[in-house]
């Protein structure tokens, strides 16, 4: 199997016997094609230049997974290879002695991760953080993953038990469906990029079956609902209700054959991604039934009404904005379809309420039509995030296994890949502080730690200087002046504040950080962070605005009054909010603002895994166009610049690229004793157990073998001698 997956000889040596000889020669790195070598660390020097040519050779060959020390490098091959994800190439993967040993692939490191579970003293949860920019495939390699726990920790077979694992795998799976209808679209980089970040944890019990999962996703980027750039698409969920809806659903849902809406562009275009019945299937398994997913789909078709409310400016300021014409029309329509009295909707939309004075007296106050607009696309907004976290949660309790039917958990985070754009917001900088983060996190956990690694056993080697990040870290997050600080701040005053003087105040607070980048040539108020990926400029136009994501009172108790039952669950009337909204003279809530509620569920995320053990995984996009059989040098140039790929294979690389339990190799290279019998006599370090019981590094014994080559290299090129010979 494996032969044919790769098209050359496995390296499976523990397990087909490769002879010794083989084995050094491989050791030795002489005349290895490039494509073959698949461990980067084997690459020599390491370079950009000799990482990208390797990736590129195997790319070429048709070989997508190659080891980076303790990494693992996907290149998105962008044509379908099922022979690559085979259950049965699962079962071998998960059935081999040394699953490290067989090709590299996304199933190799799956198999090596649930084997650490269980092969410590105490069971310890793992995770495998999948990174990589925008279509380079976390998020099929996080399905590919999920699907090789659904067969290799599949519960038993006894009929009955077998049902019930089989239900809560199967049902687990069907959770991406409906995940990515609803939290993914079609952009300029990927037709199905996800649009939030997730972390799930495969939650497993003492016997290592998967008993079930939990899922928590981040920042969802909801603005697409009211707001496509040009050439990208709203998400999938409401292509599919357009194009897959049955006569009298388009009836119900008042979507009449080739509708035109404002949030609904490029309708004519079709994925793959825009298969209703997938979805609906998938939320069947999931136990929404098809009352509720008909409720859903209602409440869609309401927004996309919604957005068809066009308004025009008013002559007179003190009268509300006129609609255009039809507008009325889907007033009238997404009033019914979100059961919203339809004169309170419009009222909502253009009249803004304003609470003044001790008293907090209510004024009425007609909005200008850009404020018709925003407040028409905060209340899809706002429903759309409410049902996204809804829909979570109704996954949650449908996947998730009882507190005591569980012990480790295996997590998966697919979470979007570092960004920089020639327009970089608020968005931009939460997502690559979140790649800041990991990083970190990275760096913490295996750069950090092999170093210690040979510190104890005391081995000389000289330390690599890792790029630590925390400098930018304190730029972005630190307390009690950064970004993220300032930022906030100018919240909580809420004073009125131009863009160029948010771009003063960072620069002139934050002016001694080394990770704020020279702005002297910016055409626009804005700021550079220099990110370990690179720099980014971002602009501080609407940054503040963003940051408070402000939903005005008048939106929510609009959508209270809803007679729907699943906008009621949305949109519960709860009297403690409802006590904050009446005049309550000076008291202020603390805001929370976007920065802060994602800095939180970061900080949870960075908790969970550091108390896991942690795998990684660098999604590779060969070229921007999705073609297969094209790598573009450039591209994958600055991916691996961004991911500080190179530095990982020096640090393995520098350090001790192979490692040997004592035992292994002893028995490996005895022949050698023969040889050159003072390698091994004396007692030195290399001949004892490494000190803190593990693995070995065995880099002085190698030397010395190294030292006897010629007689090998003349014993290699003697034909038919045999291996002990
Ligand atoms: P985003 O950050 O935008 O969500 P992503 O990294 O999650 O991007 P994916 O959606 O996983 O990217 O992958 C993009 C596309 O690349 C997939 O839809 C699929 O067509 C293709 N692809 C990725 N990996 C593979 C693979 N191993 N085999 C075949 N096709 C793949
Ligand atoms: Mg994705």
């Amino acid at each position: 199997m494996l032969q044919q997956v790769n098209g050359h000889s496995p390296d499976s040596d523990a397990q087909s016997g490769k002879s010794h000889r083989e084995d050094l020669r491989e050791f030795l790195g002489r005349e290895a094609p490039l494509h073959q070598l698949d461990d980067l660390t084997k690459v020599n020097p390491v370079t950009l230049e000799t990482v990208l040519r390797c990736l590129q050779a195997r790319y070429m060959a048709d070989t997508f997974y190659t080891n980076a020390g303790c990494t693992l490098v996907a290149l998105n091959p962008f044509k379908p290879v099922p022979h690559l994800y085979l259950p049965e190439l699962m079962r071998e993967y998960h059935a081999a002695p040394q699953p490290q040993k067989l090709k590299p692939h996304v199933f190799s490191v799956g198999e090596q991760t649930y084997r650490n579970v269980k092969s410590l003293i105490e069971p310890v949860n793992q995770s495998i953080v999948v990174s990589g920019e925008s279509g380079a495939g976390k998020t099929w390699t996080s399905r590919c993953l999920m699907k090789f726990y659904a067969v290799v920790a599949a519960s038993p077979t006894s009929w009955e038990s077998h049902k019930i694992a089989e239900r809560i795998e199967q049902r687990i799976l069907h959770s991406n469906p409906v995940m990515e209808a609803f939290g993914n679209a079609c952009t300029l980089r990927n037709n199905n990029s996800s649009r939030f970040g997730k972390f799930i944890q495969l939650q497993l019990n003492r016997a290592q079956q998967m008993t079930g999962a939990a899922v928590q996703t981040y920042l969802l980027e909801k603005t697409r609902v009211a707001y496509q750039a040009s050439n990208e698409r709203n998400f999938h969920i409401f292509y599919q209700i357009c194009k897959g809806a049955s006569e009298d659903e388009r009836l119900q849902w008042h979507l009449p054959k080739g509708a035109a809406f404002s949030w609904l562009p490029n309708p004519e275009r079709t994925l793959e991604e825009d298969c209703f019945e997938v979805t609906r299937e998938a939320m069947i398994h999931l136990g929404i039934n098809a009352p509720t997913q008909n409720n859903i789909f209602k409440v869609l078709a309401g927004l996309l009404h919604l957005g068809n409310i066009q308004f025009a400016d008013s002559e007179d300021e003190a009268q509300p904005c006129q609609l255009m014409d039809n507008a009325k029309c889907s007033v009238r329509t997404s009033a019914l379809l979100l059961q919203l009295p339809e004169d309170m909707l419009l009222e909502t939309l253009r009249i803004r309420t304003i609470r003044a004075g001790r008293q907090q007296q209510v004024f009425r106050k007609p909005c200008s039509r850009t404020e018709c607009d925003t407040r028409r696309d905060c209340v899809a907004k706002l429903v759309y995030a409410r049902l996204f976290d809804w829909l979570v949660s109704v996954i949650n309790s449908r996947i998730c296994a009882d507190p005591g039917s569980w012990t480790t958990f295996i997590g998966l985070l697919d979470v979007y890949g570092f960004e920089s754009f020639p327009d970089n917001s608020l968005e931009q900088l939460c997502i690559n502080y979140a790649n800041e983060k990991l990083q970190q996190h990275f760096v913490a956990h295996y750069l950090r730690a092999q170093q210690e690694e040979y510190t104890v056993e005391g081995l000389e080697w000289s330390f690599v200087n890792y790029q630590d990040n925390q400098a930018c870290l304190d730029l972005i997050e630190g307390s009690p002046i950064s970004i993220c600080a300032l930022i906030n701040e100018e919240c909580r005053l809420n004073r009125p504040s131009s863009a160029a003087q948010l771009q003063t105040r960072i620069e002139s607070a934050l002016a001694g950080n080394p990770c704020l980048g020279d702005n002297k040539l910016s055409p626009e108020p804005s700021f550079i962070v220099v990110h370990y990926a690179g720099p980014v400029r971002y602009h501080t136009a609407g940054l503040v605005e963003k940051n408070k994501d402000p939903v005005p009172p008048e939106l929510t108790i609009l959508l209270q009054q809803s007679q729907d039952p699943l906008l009621a669950v949305l949109f519960p009337v709860n009297p403690k909010e409802k006590t904050q909204e009446e005049p309550s003279g000076q008291s202020r809530a603390p805001v929370l603002t976007v920065v802060s509620k994602f800095k939180a569920s970061l900080e949870q995320l960075l908790q969970v895994l550091h108390s896991t053990t942690p795998h990684y995984i660098r999604c590779i996009k060969p070229n921007s166009q999705g073609q297969a059989q094209t790598f573009l040098q450039d591209e994958v140039l600055s991916q691996l610049e961004a991911c500080g790929l190179v530095e990982t294979i020096h640090i393995s690389a520098a350090g001790f690229p192979i490692r040997v339990s004592h035992q292994n190799f002893v028995e490996r290279y005895e022949l050698l004793r023969r040889l050159r019998p003072r390698t091994f006599s004396g007692p030195g370090r290399c001949s004892e157990r490494s000190p803190n019981g593990k693995e070995a590094t065995l880099q002085p014994l190698l030397q010395d073998i190294l030292h006897t080559l010629p007689a090998l290299t003349q014993a290699a090129a003697t034909p038919g001698d045999s291996d002990e010979a």
